[in-house]
């Protein structure tokens, strides 16, 4: 998911896992509708479904070794499977092999450890239960770019090996492309396109999908790129205009696009319904 800050990327995911309650809509994981779930049937649902946060220093607590904070999880469900300190031991030792970090950081405390190192320990906490579903809220951009890309790869090596959804928050389009199957882009608390990848990134419709692609930065520093520029500023999330969200800055804009919200509906002949737009005037 994507779209520029504030947008509500962060919020949409937290309202997945019920961190913050929705307002409205609806969350379904499989086939249970969540956001109807009484809160003791919603537990049993919180270990399928875990979250990676934005800032890797303040998400661990640093009071607990790096084997508390990856055991806790698993303690707080109290699975029969690592029950007894040798098979949660065990446990422990496979997940951090896993995630790449040294049996001996185990005995550490997080204030030891590097921006990727603690990041590391995140993911190695999400997995400690064997989720369906991770939500990573921005996981890498405060890291260096070579620690960046070492997890990155990482995350794409867990995906393939286990089999997991990632709801992967971002505003690195490079980064999204490259670890995306899908792509929702995002504005004002709206989705306003969503499609396969790679059709997003060489077809984009929607003209605030244009505008973000166009203003992502290019790898050859002479190369010639048309930008595509939003007029004025971003309008109020708290209080968004009515119509297209976007109308007050984009350049197509006309009468129907103030008064009328467009709906996200395939585009064209709707034979492609995996590629859908939010735009009156989108082909
Ligand atoms: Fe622009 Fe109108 Fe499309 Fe909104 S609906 S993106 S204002 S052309």
């Amino acid at each position: 998911m994507v779209g520029e800050s504030g947008c509500g990327k962060t919020t949409t995911g937290k309202s997945v896992l019920r961190l913050i309650e929705p307002t409205a809509g609806s969350v379904r994981l499989k086939e249970v509708e969540l956001l109807t779930l009484a809160p003791s049937r919603m537990r049993a649902h919180c270990r399928d479904m875990q979250i990676i946060f934005q800032d890797p220093y303040a998400s661990l607590n640093p009071r607990l070794s790096d084997s508390e904070i990856v055991a806790e999880p698993m303690r707080n469900f109290d699975d029969p499977a690592w029950r007894g300190a040798g098979a949660l031991r065990d446990r422990l030792a496979w997940l951090f092999a896993k995630v790449g970090l040294r049996p001996e950081a185990m005995a550490k405390l997080p204030g030891e450890f590097s921006g990727g190192q603690r990041q590391r320990l995140g993911i190695a906490r999400a997995l400690a239960l064997n989720p369906k579903l991770i939500v990573w809220d921005e996981p890498v951009s405060a890291l260096d770019v070579s620690v960046q890309a070492q997890v990155v790869n990482l995350l794409m090596d867990l995906q393939a090996e286990f089999g997991i959804t990632y709801l992967f928050v971002a505003h690195d389009l490079a980064v999204v492309r490259h670890i995306s199957h899908r792509v929702a882009v995002m504005c004002l608390r709206r989705i306003v396109e969503i499609a396969e990848c790679e059709t997003l990134f060489t077809d984009p419709q929607h003209p605030y999908t244009r505008m973000l692609l166009s203003a992502a930065p290019v790898a050859v520093p002479r190369a010639r790129t048309t930008r595509t520029l939003p007029i004025g500023d971003p309008p109020s999330a708290i209080n968004p205009p009515a119509g297209c969200r976007f109308h007050p800055r984009c350049p197509m804009a006309g009468p129907i696009c103030r008064e009328t919200t467009p709906p996200l509906a395939p585009r064209g002949s709707a034979t492609d319904v995996s590629h859908r737009v939010a735009c009156h005037l989108a082909s």
